[in-house]
């Protein structure tokens, strides 16, 4: 890797603080979180200086120059956005903690998803000047969703326009969080130069704008005082509202002790009832070291959280995985990454312990994996060899040959399932073939290898042409992994033009009933299943429901008919090639023969009867086309609003609303993506390069009638 071009700094043993092999920081001093921003807002600067700090490299890296330890990949280096998640452990004051980097462009939502989901906190890191923008709010529902407990950092303090109280008003109203206000700013601008820690009373400063130094206490500057005791008790006012022991003493003019106060605030960050606000600037090394206090203060460890659900694989019950080591092992493998010479995948221990030399059971393949090596993570580099990993530990494993992004790793006498990710659907295809006929092999391995560790991408056969696709969530994301075919794979390639990615659905309930029953040389296949597919609109999703256990059929042969209805359902089982979403699959009865059934014959019935359905279903109620529809926010001046909302209802967009931002306006409206590609140039000669936009998916709606009579057959 360090022939990528990234200066890592040499982490020698020596400088490296004393660690063990083994885990044996306490479960409470273990900290999972992540760094959330909108692209641009610091947090590729805002990482590297903490791992600067906490003496994981040792000379600080700059985003500028392509050099920083995080955005480890070639594509990233050339675009200088981050996109790949990598973990980084390291330790702060008597922590333990476990970064994982999440990426800021939206076409990585899947990314941002799944470090989220194993997350125990984030910290979401805003500009001090553009304040609250589109991505912030998208990555902050997406942490809304799994509930994750956040910090906000301020950053970019010493940019003309910095206004860090507006930026704490942006949180309040745009984001719709209660937010308790932890420092002020000393200085504005060029001059900002220290913090005032709101909950000590104790104003520090940072010293030079271009070198690291520590924060030094100092006494509060008397042009402040009056402020800062003001906001010190809006601080406490705050807590008092959310946490009854705060709340008595305040009631009762007793005065409330610093201790019970972070303890306060950290009930309220713990509990999401609110977020903690800190400020800096990244670049200029202000503010770092007390946003790691911060999180080591008032960041949950994985004891503060609920215990993790997971679904028994007998019987689907709901247990739950709580954090102790004395239990059958639940584990989650997040992220799988891979480079031309081996594969690593990124696990979270929720409980029991993860072994090195032993083997683990994936009930999702039905595979036992061998945990060949263990390892703490280092960006990309693989940095201490661990014996074993914890609850709450984050570590990657190699030696896996099995599993995939989302598979759970247990016990095989205790088999079990959590509570995973959810994936979105792709939007967008693209042809694409290798273009020497010499490398088809190593093309067909490394779309293998990318689809492995992607759960968004996907490829299947254009039924029209017999063209291989490839699908992503947005056009920059095909476009890195053509990138990464060439850079990690040498594979190079011919594209076709990005083009949508429809699906199909059913508009109402249709069952059958399908036998498939076959004599192949002297031995049979048998199985008969009956099924009802039925349209679950809106929810993206296949599901299945087998309720014919009652009628004796092997659990085997009931499995093999679920694998066959939904591979018939993602490999286009419709009418239009396309794969058919927004469906529920319920298998109601089922009969198997006491020589000739097999899970072949099971999965085969299960595939023809979801091809029927599909067809009776279109034939009684016509087809259903759907087009992926995107949540699209315009940022412009006013004088081009008419012109921008003009293009925009020429684009079938629906406008949801006009709000004014910082003397900009934003339009915000959902649009079909077929009426997108190009929308960038347009904007730009709309608006003479002054507006910007993002594009998100939301949702999948019927798609117009020509669509209809082009695409289905
Ligand atoms: P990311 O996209 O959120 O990872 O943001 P980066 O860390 O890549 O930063 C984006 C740009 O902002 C880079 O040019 C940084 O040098 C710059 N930047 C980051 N932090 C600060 C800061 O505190 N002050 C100023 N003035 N610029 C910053």
């Amino acid at each position: 890797m360090a022939g990528r071009g990234i200066v890592f700094a040499d982490v020698s043993a020596a400088r490296r603080p004393e660690r063990k092999a083994e885990m044996n920081v306490s479960l409470d001093k273990l900290r999972n979180i992540g760094i959330m921003a909108h692209i641009d807002a610091g947090k590729t600067t805002s990482t590297e200086r903490i791992l600067y700090y906490a003496k994981r490299i040792h000379r600080a890296g700059d985003v500028d120059s392509g050099n920083t330890v995080t955005d480890w990949m070639m594509e990233e280096q050339r675009r200088g956005i981050t996109i790949t998640a990598a973990a980084v452990s390291f330790a702060w004051r008597d922590c333990e903690i476990n970064l994982i980097d999440t990426p800021g462009h939206v076409d990585f939502t899947v990314e941002v998803e799944r470090s989220l989901c194993v997350l125990d906190g984030a910290v979401t890191v805003l500009c001090g000047v553009g304040g609250v923008e589109a991505q912030t709010e998208t990555v902050w529902r997406q942490a809304d969703k799994y509930h994750v407990p956040r910090l906000c950092f301020v950053n970019k303090l010493d940019r003309v326009g910095a206004d860090f109280e507006n930026v704490v008003g942006g949180i309040r109203d745009r984001l719709g969080m209660s937010t308790l206000v932890l420092q002020m700013p000393i200085g504005r601008e060029k001059n900002f130069s220290g913090v005032i820690d709101l909950v000590t009373m104790t104003a520090y400063e940072f010293g030079d704008d271009s070198r690291p130094g520590d924060p030094v206490p100092v006494p509060i500057p008397e042009a402040l005082r009056e402020e800062a005791e003001a906001r010190h008790e809006q601080l406490l006012e705050a807590v008092a509202e959310q946490v009854d022991a705060v709340g008595e003493k305040y009631i009762s003019e007793i005065p409330v002790s610093t201790d019970e106060l972070k303890a306060g605030i950290r009930q309220v960050v713990v509990g999401v009832k609110g977020t903690a606000v800190l400020c800096g600037s990244a670049l200029k090394y202000k503010g770092i070291q007390l946003l790691m206090n911060a999180v080591c203060d008032y960041l949950p460890s994985p004891l503060d959280l609920p215990p993790h659900p997971a679904q028994t694989v007998e019987g689907d019950e709901i247990v739950e995985c709580a954090p102790v080591r004395d239990a059958p092992l639940a584990a989650l493998a997040f992220k799988i990454a891979s480079d031309r010479y081996d594969e690593l995948t990124y696990v979270r221990v929720y409980s029991g312990v993860l072994r090195s030399s032993r083997r683990v059971y994936n009930p999702r393949k039905d595979k036992m994996e061998n945990v060949s090596r263990l390892y703490r993570m280092y960006a990309n580099r693989r940095d201490e060899n661990l014996k074993e990993a914890g609850p709450g530990e984050i570590v990657g494993v190699v030696g896996f040959q099995h599993t995939t992004t989302g598979d759970t790793l247990c016990d095989k006498k205790k088999p079990l399932l959590l509570e995973g990710l959810q994936f979105p659907q792709t939007v967008i295809d693209m042809a694409i073939e290798p273009r020497s006929s010499g490398d088809k092999d190593r093309f067909e391995a490394a779309l293998k290898r990318l689809a492995w560790e992607d759960p968004t991408f996907e490829t299947r056969i254009d039924r029209e042409t017999g063209q291989l696709l490839i699908s992503g969530m947005g056009e920059l994301h095909l476009e890195v992994l053509r990138h990464r075919m060439l850079e990690d794979f040498s594979v190079d390639v011919n594209v076709g033009k990005p083009r949508v990615a429809y699906k199909e659905t059913i508009a109402r309930a249709v069952s059958v009933k399908e036998e498939f029953i076959r004599q192949v040389g002297n031995r049979g296949l048998y199985a008969i299943v009956h099924m009802t597919v039925e349209p679950k609109p809106l929810s993206g999703r296949v599901d299945f429901v087998s309720e014919a256990q009652s009628a004796g059929v092997d659990r085997r042969y009931l499995a093999a008919a679920k694998r066959g209805a939904i591979e018939a359902a993602r490999g286009g089982g419709g009418r239009s090639g396309y794969p058919v979403i927004d469906v529920l699959i319920r298998l109601t009865h089922a009969e198997q023969h006491p020589a000739d059934s097999n899970e072949l014959a099971f999965e085969s019935a299960a595939m023809e009867g979801f091809h029927r359905a599909m067809e009776e279903s279109a034939r009684r109620h016509g087809p259903l086309l759907l087009e992926p529809v995107m949540a699209l926010d315009v940022t412009v001046p006013e004088d081009y609003l008419g012109d921008v909302i003009a293009d925009l209802n020429g684009r079938r967009a629906t406008i949801e609303g006009v709000d004014t931002r910082g003397g900009v306006k934003v339009v915000s409206a959902q649009v079909p993506l077929a009426e997108m590609f190009g929308y960038a140039t347009t904007l730009r000669s709309l608006t003479q390069g002054r507006g910007t936009h993002t594009l998100e998916p939301c949702a999948y709606r019927k798609a117009p009638q020509k669509d209809h009579e082009r695409f289905i057959v």
